[in-house]
């Protein structure tokens, strides 16, 4: 499964930064950009991304997912259209096939909230959002 080698790889990169870090003890959550393109499915993600957490650092950490819409330009004529899904990489304007892809393809952590073992940073208390 595509998605459970994505939670992996999103898993072993903020180890290793939280390893950076020093005295991080606890991940909360991780922000991810997933591009429309990118093949991934949200659901199917956040399912594997718990089970991939289960006995790291990052157990019980949230992963919220920041969809990114394809967008392509018509190289010829410079037209850009959202590619959508299924992308429609022809274009519109020309009917021309030479076509650059934008964006879509994203797929990078953009933000990562972790705790540390100061004493000065005590977790406030958020309410749980339990939107799925
Ligand atoms: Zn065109």
């Amino acid at each position: 499964m595509h998605e459970m080698s994505v939670a992996l790889a999103v898993v072993d990169q903020v180890t290793e930064a939280a390893t950076r870090a020093g005295d991080v003890t606890a991940v909360r959550s991780v922000r991810l950009q997933v591009g429309e393109l990118a093949g991934v499915v949200p659901e199917a993600l956040a399912f594997s991304f718990e089970l991939a957490c289960a006995g790291t650092l990052l157990e019980g950490a949230e992963l919220v997912t920041e969809a990114v819409p394809g967008r392509a330009r018509c190289t010829p004529c410079a037209h850009e259209w959202a590619v959508g899904m299924p992308p429609r990489l022809t274009c519109s304007g020309c009917g021309g096939t030479h076509t650059e892809l934008l964006t879509g393809r994203e797929l990078q952590i953009v933000d990562v909230h972790w705790e540390d073992g100061g004493p000065t940073h005590a977790p406030t208390r958020e309410p749980i959002s339990e939107e799925h």
